[in-house]
């Protein structure tokens, strides 16, 4: 996959270097570059940022250096999916997730200040598909950090990047079992730790028992601490013990 993120501040994403994501791009898994947005700022102080149109406070990024960038990034006749993050956008989940890991090519503009003047998503969006993103109800100062996490999300799912791809299927919210459900409780050694043990139906060897204990608990932790995503379940993959639950 290729990956290429436009932003004000390219340092933000040294971490991108580290860990599993790192392993992917020395490993030829994901392609990713980093590109300064003052590149396609003219004047003496490379300003990316104007005064709001109708007043108001703070400043919005100008339109043309961002035309600029999405030129080079995307030339014609090359497309990509372009991520804009924003608290104004469609919620950011592990299905987005999955179907960005699906796309050759993502592009992701951060925006700083109030955001990016309206007429580049437009502008955008007549040559290349555009969704705008939220990571959830609060307000970051900028979009690097939103970034950072869409690409940790989409990258883990991957082929090959994850050592054990099964962990994909275990996690949260992952489709098929876990779908719409939180993981419950996880141990490992010690089995007694500052007195307390570990329950024993996961000593047990008990494979359809442990699973039926995980489900048990995905479904108990879910009703507890976010209930509205029980109501999204589909009936149809309740069986008569996730009911009792
Ligand atoms: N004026 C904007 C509003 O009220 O919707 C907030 C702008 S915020 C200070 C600056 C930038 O941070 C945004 O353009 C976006 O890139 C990023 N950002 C802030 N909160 C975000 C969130 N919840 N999800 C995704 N990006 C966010």
């Amino acid at each position: 996959m290729n990956i290429d993120i436009v932003t004000i501040f390219p340092e933000y994403f040294a971490p991108l270097d580290l860990s599993l994501l790192g392993k992917a791009r020395r490993g030829g898994l994901l392609d990713l570059a980093v590109h300064d947005l003052r590149s396609w700022a003219h004047d003496r102080h490379r300003t990316v940022d104007d005064t709001p149109y109708g007043g108001g406070p703070g400043m919005v990024m100008k339109p043309e250096p961002w035309g600029e960038a999405l030129d080079a990034v995307v030339p014609s006749g090359t497309t990509a999916r372009l991520i804009i993050p924003t608290p104004s956008g469609r919620p950011f989940t592990q299905t987005l997730a999955a179907e960005y890991a699906a796309e050759p090519r993502l592009v992701f503009a951060c925006g700083r200040y109030e955001g990016i003047d309206s007429r580049v998503a437009e502008e955008a969006a007549a040559r290349m598909p555009v969704d705008e993103v939220s990571l959830g109800d609060f307000v970051l100062a900028g979009g690097e950090v939103a970034v950072l996490v869409m690409v940790e999300a989409v990258a883990r799912l991957l082929p090959g990047v994850l050592g054990n791809a099964d962990s994909v299927s275990d996690d949260s919210f992952a489709p098929g079992a876990m779908e719409s459900l939180l993981e419950g409780p996880v141990y490992t050694k010690p089995p007694l730790w500052r007195d307390r043990p570990v329950p024993e139906i996961l000593l047990s060897g008990n494979h359809g028992a442990i699973a039926r204990w995980r489900r048990d608990e995905a479904l108990r932790r879910t009703a507890r601490v976010r209930p509205e995503l029980l109501a999204r379940l589909d009936p149809e993959r309740l069986d008569a013990h996730d009911r009792e639950v």
